[in-house]
């Protein structure tokens, strides 16, 4: 079974995500579960909870449903310490805030070096993040999104992704989300028939399946390896149509949230029913 939808407002209570998933047709969603720009956020109220919970439960939701995302401004490989430990504390709460709503996984970008630290050191200190952060909670699994590779974001190789789950002591509660748009400019060729194979291919080898949570699925308004981070909407962007049916019919991607971020959201009803059409749900 395939579950899509967009990364949907959380606006006046995350309660309102399940909501505002449903109203156009999705069976899997995203959300940030505080305000993702801000470092400090309320405490997510027992209303909150307790609404949210009821709404995923009556309109169908379950957890592989859903993919929550952490807050921009977390660096877990932070070449400071002070701001180091900042991001590892807001990554706890977002755990938190996880296991509070019966969610069982948290989507995140790796970190960046910041031009101060080697690619290796940043890669070390995000793997040491996520096993501080996973000792002091339970049940949530830490998803590792791959990065276009923007600026000294990491992430953007399978490798980088590797390197980071060798390292994690837990390996029941680390995976990997892919976005198509970030391997698209980070130059994996997922957008062709052959780049499609061969990239997961790749994928199945360095990383594996197992660790694959979820997906992210855009168009790039930037070209192939431009390590530039655009999105794009459905046919819009330089990767074509062509990747979506592979993707869609293609069972190693099945019961996790497949997740649109895509940029013009009066479209995203449109774009659910073409990709739930694609993966063969009859709608
Ligand atoms: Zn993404
Ligand atoms: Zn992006």
């Amino acid at each position: 079974m395939k579950y899509i939808g967009p990364h949907v407002s959380a606006s006046g209570g995350v309660e309102n995500a399940p909501l505002n998933a449903c109203k156009i047709g999705a069976t899997a969603f995203a959300l940030f579960t505080k305000n993702q720009r801000q470092w400090i956020a309320k405490p997510l109220s027992h209303e909150s909870i307790s609404a949210f919970r009821k709404n995923c439960e009556s309109l169908g939701y379950l957890p592989n449903q859903i993919l929550p995302h952490d807050s921009y401004l977390i660096n877990l490989g932070h070449p400071e310490a002070g701001a180091l430990e900042k991001s590892r504390l807001a990554f706890i709460d977002e755990l938190e805030r996880c296991m509070q709503l019966g969610l069982d996984r948290l989507n995140f970008h790796p970190g960046s070096h910041l031009g101060e630290i080697s690619e290796e050191e940043c890669l070390n200190r995000i793997a040491e993040s996520i096993n501080k952060a996973l000792d002091v909670t339970k049940g949530v699994t830490a998803v590792i999104e791959n990065t276009a590779g923007q600026g000294t974001n990491l992430g953007f190789s399978f490798y980088h992704l590797k390197h980071i789950i060798e390292r994690v002591e837990d390996k029941s509660r680390v995976g990997v989300c892919i976005d198509t748009c970030h391997a698209f400019a980070a130059g994996y060729p997922v957008h062709t028939p052959e780049g499609f194979v061969s990239t997961f291919k790749e994928f199945a080898e360095v990383v594996g399946f197992e660790y694959l949570k979820g997906m992210h699925v855009n168009d790039s308004k930037k070209g192939l390896g431009s390590r530039v981070d655009r999105h794009d909407s459905y046919g819009d962007g330089l990767m074509g149509t062509s990747f979506y049916e592979l993707l869609m019919q293609d069972t190693r991607f099945d019961n996790m949230p497949l997740i649109l971020e895509t940029p013009n959201e009066d479209r995203w009803p449109q774009e659910v029913a073409m990709l739930r059409k694609l993966a063969g749900d009859k709608i």
